[in-house]
């Protein structure tokens, strides 16, 4: 080798391990940082950031060494990472009379409305949702949108259309006069049988879906007369969830009645979500197979509120709402006790997106400890989601989401209410 070459080999090798010159690192000096797996605060440490992730957790307040590098003082907070919400619709927004929306709406009007309640979730701490579904693959775009840097949201993980039997939950023609039935009565994502209920799965994948949602039961806020009842045989579950794990994607399933639980436990679905009347039989099951619980106890509340106002709802939707909003949050404490694993979700768009963080306080006063709530919406979201490797803990490695807020949410969970600061894969979206 001459010098020359081994200057240049030299230079290359340099090039590949050390920071490129010029990468502007972040300093974030953290007044009690928040590890979540111990449930220890820990005083004083520095996280460093470059680009899009954390490159080093440091003990006491590191010192930029570059005049390009950048301080942020979070000294009087608590840091904690990003937090995640497992059940949200970015294209539902609550409103009295909500459910002609789909007569009045165009796609473009989902979108526009989309933005805001996205900037609200984001501003709220949640620097990544799952969403459990929405119509016209509007979510798909403004999943792609967000991640394009093109507007300003959540990471989000999307189910695309959810999928459920004809008459079911997602059915959208429930309930509707027999012309407006034929119309609206066959979508791609209502689907019977095992054959079809394949099909449905392939279609939302090919749409760009990154999760699959179904329905195994009625719910509360369709036209349909009765909320608890199973709409999916074991069957039909397995087909979806095998030709979900085929193209890599898990399978998240809505359902109330213990029936209809315990059959998509058994078809090896990722999460129940609301299991509002899982019986013992129902969380055994759960807790054997390690399937994840998401509660979404806010929902529950805000949709047995709102049916207590004359006109808000359907007439369909008010006995279901008052009768299986509120058993909700017992369901979350009992599933608590017998050890079913637990993730953070709360159905945002049934009540206003922003206010996610009140799902904590519902999550206590159901018996889990603090920690316990606040490692539903981290390390346990991020599992459930797939994406432990990225998010979920403040550890070198990770993308940097990263939220502070004044207080400490182990002795005052409401304090996650309210964060001052948001950082979403090292951009910083809220700085109080
Ligand atoms: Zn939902």
């Amino acid at each position: 080798m001459t010098r020359k070459s081994i200057h240049a080999w030299a230079t290359a090798v340099l090039l590949l391990v050390a920071p490129a010159a010029g990468a502007q690192r972040t300093y974030l000096h953290c007044g009690r940082l928040l590890d979540v797996r111990s449930g220890k605060l820990l005083s004083q440490q520095t996280l460093v950031v470059e680009k899009d992730r954390i490159v080093a957790v440091q003990a006491g307040y590191t010192v930029a060494s570059s005049p390009q590098d950048k301080v942020i003082s979070l000294e009087n907070r608590t840091v904690l990472p990003g937090l995640i919400d497992c059940h949200v619709h970015v294209l539902s927004h609550p409103g009295k009379g909500s459910a002609i929306n789909q007569f009045t709406m165009n796609p473009a009007d989902y979108a526009y409305r989309a933005l805001g309640d996205a900037l609200a979730t984001l501003r709220a701490g949640f620097t990544t949702v799952r969403d459990l579904g929405g119509e016209d693959g509007v979510n798909i775009s403004l999943r792609n949108a967000i991640n394009r840097g093109q507007v300003v949201g959540p990471r989000i993980f999307t189910a695309g259309a959810a999928i459920s039997a004809t008459g079911g939950h997602m059915d959208e023609a429930d309930g509707l006069s027999r012309d407006l039935m034929e119309k609206y009565g066959q979508p791609a994502n209502i689907a019977n049988g095992p054959d079809q209920c394949r099909q449905a799965v392939r279609e939302q994948f090919k749409r760009g879906a990154d999760v699959i949602k179904i329905a195994s039961t009625g719910g509360v806020l369709d036209l349909s007369k009765d909320g608890s009842g199973p709409q999916y045989s074991e069957e039909e579950i397995r087909a979806v969830v095998e030709t979900a794990r085929d193209l890599g994607l898990k399978v998240a399933c809505h359902a109330h009645g213990a029936e209809g639980i315990k059959r998509a436990v058994r078809a090896g679905v990722a999460s129940i979500e609301h299991g509002t009347l899982m019986d013992d039989q129902g969380r055994d099951l759960m807790r054997a197979r390690g399937t994840w619980y998401v509660p979404t106890i806010i929902a529950g509340k805000s949709v047995a509120d709102s049916a207590r106002i004359p006109g808000y709802f359907a007439a369909a939707v008010v006995p279901k709402a008052l009768s299986i909003g509120p058993l909700i949050q017992a369901s979350c404490g009992k599933a608590y006790k017998a050890n079913v694993k637990i993730a953070f979700g709360t159905d945002a768009g049934v009540y206003r997106h922003g206010l996610n963080a009140l799902e904590f306080g519902y999550m206590t006063s159901a018996g889990m400890p603090a920690i316990e709530a606040i490692r539903a919406a981290t390390v346990n979201a991020a599992d459930l989601l797939g994406e432990t490797s990225n998010l979920g803990t403040l550890e070198a490695g990770k993308l940097a989401d990263i939220v502070a807020l004044d207080g400490d949410p182990l002795q005052d969970i409401s304090a996650l209410m309210h964060p001052t600061f948001v950082m979403k894969a090292g951009v910083t979206y809220r700085q109080d």
